[in-house]
């Protein structure tokens, strides 16, 4: 099924040095092209785009590391667009955090996922297929499928954004639920996104041609239209980890890599790395593979490490080690798994408290995210600044 790009990597691999160096290799060949090749879905390895999505989601590796890495060979006026999308990301998990009745309301509303049938429209068929395969699906083809999903075969976009959340290996509570909605035409109001046939032709270098078969003139059903108030400002104060002693720090798929950014603090600290495999037992094999391989390869590089996949696990360990502050990565809408006031109070009885850490990049830039992508992106030049990145 696959068209294979020799110069591309094959699938997803779980070792950070070799994320890095094909990163390394799509930035000195490709991100120069990025702005106007990005958009064509040249199928399977996609060699255009970085395919880092899952990576920068547990934050294997940083947006700082990445743009860092770009910067080595491309100057930053030519990395604009590359820039941007990385932002998106950022700006939609910012824009949630600042209005999780949204995703609160996505969850209530989970109308089971399934496996689409067969529809006969092939390049919906061969995505479907592509995504349970290899657990990705370019940008372009996650629009034209949401779209086609949504409008041309009646389907809820609930029952979609379930269905991408099992099998997506990138997947984001953020991306992947307002990725849906705006396609549905519900983050601004009545702004569907409609697949058409020419424009598949066209970016999938006329692979597919589904002239006839999509409904090309849907239209946005207003009984879907809700308005969301905006919650107060997050209100997040950095905790002086200078003045902790006997601290913990757990890695787990929201952040892999806080020990290594908290390094920098220069406290001591004893570490446990986390991953319950029973959590969102939905999940593609393929999914549960990789995050499987990504937690092995992180217990031989740390075996100093305690490895816990339950809660209780990491009450005994957090106990047996003394620890008197226990660092979390910070948990945003739709991560929340630690961040609950019973875990927080179970902490607190055994005279451990719980700290929730945000990275300085997501701090910095979530404020700015309680409007659209454009008031947003105005702010990224500074951003970059204020994160070191020039
Ligand atoms: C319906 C739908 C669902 C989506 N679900 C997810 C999801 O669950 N997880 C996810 O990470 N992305 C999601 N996206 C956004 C986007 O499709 C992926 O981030 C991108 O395809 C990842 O491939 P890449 O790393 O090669 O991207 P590149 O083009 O190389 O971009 C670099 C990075 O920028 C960010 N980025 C790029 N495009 C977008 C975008 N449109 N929105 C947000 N961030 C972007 C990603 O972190 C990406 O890794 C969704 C988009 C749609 C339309």
């Amino acid at each position: 099924m696959h068209d294979i790009d020799h110069n591309a990597p094959e699938g997803f691999p779980t070792q950070k040095e070799q994320v890095l160096n094909d990163f390394r290799h799509f930035s000195s060949q490709r991100l120069c092209n990025y702005s106007k090749s990005r958009n064509f879905d040249t199928g399977y390895p996609h060699a255009n785009v970085s395919k880092l999505s899952p990576y920068l989601r547990r934050r294997l590796v940083s947006e700082n590391e990445v743009l860092q890495i770009a910067l080595e060979k491309n100057s930053i006026s030519s990395l604009e667009k590359f820039i941007q999308e990385i932002f998106w990301r950022t700006y939609w998990r910012g824009w949630l955090e600042l209005r999780p009745d949204v995703y609160e309301d996505y969850e209530n509303g989970y109308d089971g996922s399934h496996l689409p049938d067969k529809t006969g429209i092939k390049c919906f068929d061969h995505w479907t297929e592509e995504l349970i395969e290899t657990g990705y699906l370019h940008n372009h083809a996650r629009m034209w499928y949401a779209s086609i999903w949504i409008f041309t075969l009646g389907k809820s976009w609930l029952s979609g954004a379930n269905f991408f959340k099992d099998h997506l290996v990138d997947w984001c509570p953020a991306s992947n639920t307002l990725g849906w909605r705006w396609v549905a035409g519900l983050q601004t109001r009545g702004k569907i996104y409609v697949a058409k046939a020419d424009n598949i032709k066209l970016f999938t270098n006329e692979k597919f041609f589904p002239k006839g078969e999509l409904n090309e003139n849907p239209f946005f059903n207003e009984d879907l239209w809700k308005t969301y108030e905006r919650a107060s400002d997050i209100s997040y104060v950095k905790p002086n980890l200078n003045a902790c002693e006997d601290t913990g720090v757990i890695i787990n798929k929201n952040d892999l890599t806080l020990n290594q950014y908290l390094s920098k603090e220069q406290i001591i600290l004893k570490g446990c790395i986390f991953h319950d495999p029973e959590y969102q037992s939905s999940k593609s094999d393929f999914v549960n593979k990789f995050d499987s391989d990504l937690i092995e390869n992180l217990r031989s590089d740390l075996p100093s490490f305690e490895f816990c996949q339950t809660k209780k696990a990491v009450l005994k360990w957090a106990k047996s080690e003394k620890l008197k502050y226990l660092i979390f990565p910070y948990e945003t809408v739709g991560n929340k798994y630690f961040m609950t006031s019973d875990f927080i109070n179970e902490l607190r009885n055994q005279n451990i408290e719980a700290i929730f850490y945000m990275r300085d990049w997501d701090k910095y830039a979530f404020p700015f995210a309680n409007k659209g992508f454009f008031p947003f992106k105005k702010n990224i030049s500074d951003l970059l600044f204020k994160n070191g990145i020039s």
